[in-house]
């Protein structure tokens, strides 16, 4: 391998420039050159490539987004579509790339090593969706941005003793609804893995709180069950009590990575970089009983996960 190429796909997520400084600087430590492919595999179609040295990524590990840039392209699932990117990789003289992203650019990356590109997959999403990883980077990023504005959310609704329907990312994936909702003290989680909330209990529970003394009622519901608003209106309209949606969005997905993102993205750079170099490839780096490890994309995708039980029996006993 003498020289690599590294890019964003999907989704961004904070955390993601640590994980491209390291692929960068790990590699130049390893004596391989690294090209960077801006907007995902739709720059690299474009030939959106640059040279990067050391200094390129000198003041990025505290940026949110991707310096890369990121985009989605559907056309990558076809075949002829991956021919060309790996054709282009070649003309480029990129033997290896990583590819920064979800599930969806594991796909893609698995066609391109089918293609004779050696390439890596490194877990970039903040909805923490990956079987084959307990981490993935920008998680920890969006779940503290995430609580911070449910805490502001909740004073000013026990100041006018409201109900607050607080809607938070995760359309597939109720694991930053279940994290913010244990730790903003939520008297209701909707997880989408879950669906099995009634909005008649839901209503009760709230009545009830109110005879007890309670000023607000926090309910966080994940993306994936949606219609935050009409269910704000169908509640206000059941409990006679001031309810309002609000829809975190975007949000989420910016700012300033925690030194938790920047750290394990910074790692798994690194662990990307040189499993590269050492050439082997078709891989994904993931999190694992507090090591970390890389393992065959195929293999990684066939992986399922899902909410702990555990932890979605504790949310629920905790917010009563
Ligand atoms: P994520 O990587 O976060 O799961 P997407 O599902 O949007 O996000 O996938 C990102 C990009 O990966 C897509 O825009 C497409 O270019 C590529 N991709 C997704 N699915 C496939 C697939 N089945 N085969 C090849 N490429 C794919």
């Amino acid at each position: 391998i003498k020289t690599i190429g590294v890019l964003t796909s999907g989704g961004d997520a904070p955390g993601m420039n640590a994980a491209i400084r390291a692929v960068v600087r790990k590699a130049i430590a390893n004596g391989v050159k690294v090209k960077g492919i801006k907007k995902g595999y739709k720059g690299l179609l474009n030939e959106e490539i640059i040279d990067m040295e050391k200094k390129d990524v000198s003041d990025t590990i505290e940026r949110g987004g991707t310096i890369l840039g990121t985009a989605r392209c559907p056309e990558f699932k076809t075949e002829e579509t991956q021919l060309k990117a790996a054709e282009i990789c070649q003309k480029h003289g990129i033997d290896g790339l990583v590819v920064i992203g979800g599930d969806g650019s594991y796909r893609g990356a698995q066609a391109l090593a089918r293609h004779g590109i050696n390439t890596i997959g490194l877990p970039g999403t903040i909805d923490l969706d990956i079987a084959c990883t307990e981490y993935t980077i920008g998680f920890d990023t969006a779940i503290n941005t995430a609580m911070q504005a449910i805490d502001k959310i909740r004073d000013t609704s026990s100041s006018h003793e409201r109900c607050s329907i607080i809607e938070v990312m995760g359309r597939n994936a109720g694991y930053i609804a279940l994290w913010c909702g244990v730790a903003n003290g939520a008297e209701d989680i909707l997880l989408p893995e879950k669906y099995d909330f009634n909005e008649q209990n839901i209503i009760n529970n709230i009545i009830n709180n109110r005879k007890r003394g309670k000023t607000h009622h926090i309910i966080i519901n994940a993306e994936g069950i949606g219609h935050s608003t009409s269910m704000a209106r169908r509640i206000e309209a059941a409990t006679g009590i001031e309810t309002r949606a609000t829809i975190l969005g975007y949000m989420q997905r910016g700012g300033s990575p925690t030194c938790k993102d920047r750290f394990y993205a910074s790692i798994m750079g690194a662990y990307a970089a040189d499993i590269i170099c050492e050439g082997k490839s078709n891989r994904v780096v993931g999190y694992q009983h507090g090591e970390f490890v890389d393992f065959d994309i195929e293999d990684a995708l066939a992986m399922q996960k899902t909410i702990p039980e555990y932890q979605y029996q504790v949310s629920r006993i905790l917010s009563l």
